[in-house]
């Protein structure tokens, strides 16, 4: 009898051990995994050395064609914190959500108390696509990158209370340096205008930045409507968009980041103008991850540009 006892006692031990330890395999420390860099970045100032923060995309990697493994989808469900960014730019996640139970992730969507702009791409489109109706790109205005790491700070502060006022001081540092790139951005654009007649940006990659010219007293020009896979230029609106850069003397095109830019590139070729790239920032290369690149210092590489682009006629 006291044999049998002594082995349930054992086996209920073992079961419970096992529980326990079953929640952060390997690691003590908070699990947070998030879809794309800009709520990768803001976690990580976040939390420091106190919880482990995991891009679920490979540096390099394309975002709106993204697809999880399973792999991928274990490490979300066996997570503590899942940050994303709205079905508008992840429609893959619901599926996702609906797959996790109670003892999941807390999840977080990025884009709660941030207004979303329509996206442009979906007006007058066909009705299967009503679903996606907004653009998902909101980091690319600073002020809502602010309201993001708010949002995410709360959540982190719910899952590990005793380090609460850590996560505070960090998030408050971070928040201070995003809204001085704020004040810097719109400083630098007032400035260039005042010195240069061009107050006009042109694209020629696939546009993913309304929500950086809804917060900025700047005019566009775009190849592309949106961001995401869609018809190519037609050749008119590359020659019109060539002509506009030759009428009005701007120096470059822009393309975007972990792209080969091949309209930019056919667009500068008959202007004269020269290729840039201004960051999206919804992913980083390889490169720019190991070198430790942050959203802050991806936009002030983008103003760099901007405002070459605004007053430097001869920019190369
Ligand atoms: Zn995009």
């Amino acid at each position: 009898m006291k044999k049998i006892l002594c082995l349930i006692l054992t086996i209920l031990t073992l079961v419970s051990l096992t529980a326990c330890g079953g929640e952060n395999v390997g690691s003590e420390k908070i699990q947070i995994i998030t879809s794309l860099f800009p709520h990768y970045d803001f976690a990580r100032q976040i939390v420091g050395d106190k919880a482990e923060v995991t891009l679920l995309l490979k540096p390099g990697m394309e975002s709106h064609t993204y697809d999880p493994s399973t792999a991928d989808i274990y490490k979300i469900t066996s997570a503590d914190l899942f940050i994303y960014t709205g079905k508008d730019m992840e429609a893959w996640v619901e599926k996702v959500i609906a797959s996790i139970d109670k003892n999941g992730p807390t999840i977080v969507d990025a884009t709660r108390e941030i207004e979303l702009l329509h996206s442009e791409h979906h007006e007058g489109d066909n009705a299967d696509d009503h679903d996606h109706v907004y653009d998902p790109h909101i980091w690319l205005n600073p002020l809502n990158a602010a309201q993001m790491l708010d949002t995410i700070l709360e959540a982190i502060c719910k899952i590990d209370p005793d380090n609460e006022s850590f996560y505070r001081e960090n998030a408050k540092k971070y928040k201070d340096e995003i809204l001085l790139l704020d004040s810097d951005i719109e400083r630098t654009i007032n400035e260039a205008k005042i010195s240069s007649d061009v107050d006009t940006l042109v694209f020629g990659g696939k546009f993913a930045y309304a929500y950086f010219f809804d917060r900025y007293d700047l005019d566009y020009v775009s190849a592309y409507k949106t961001c995401s896979t869609e018809t190519e230029p037609s050749l008119t609106t590359i020659y019109q968009i060539s002509q506009y850069i030759k009428d009005n003397g701007i120096p470059c095109v822009f393309k975007e980041e972990l792209s080969e830019g091949k309209v930019a590139k056919s667009i500068a070729e008959i202007s004269g103008a020269t290729v840039q790239t201004f960051s999206t920032a919804h992913n980083v290369s390889k490169e720019d991850f190991d070198r430790g690149e942050t959203y802050v210092s991806i936009m002030y590489q983008n103003l760099n540009v901007i405002r070459r682009a605004l007053v430097d006629t001869q920019i190369q």
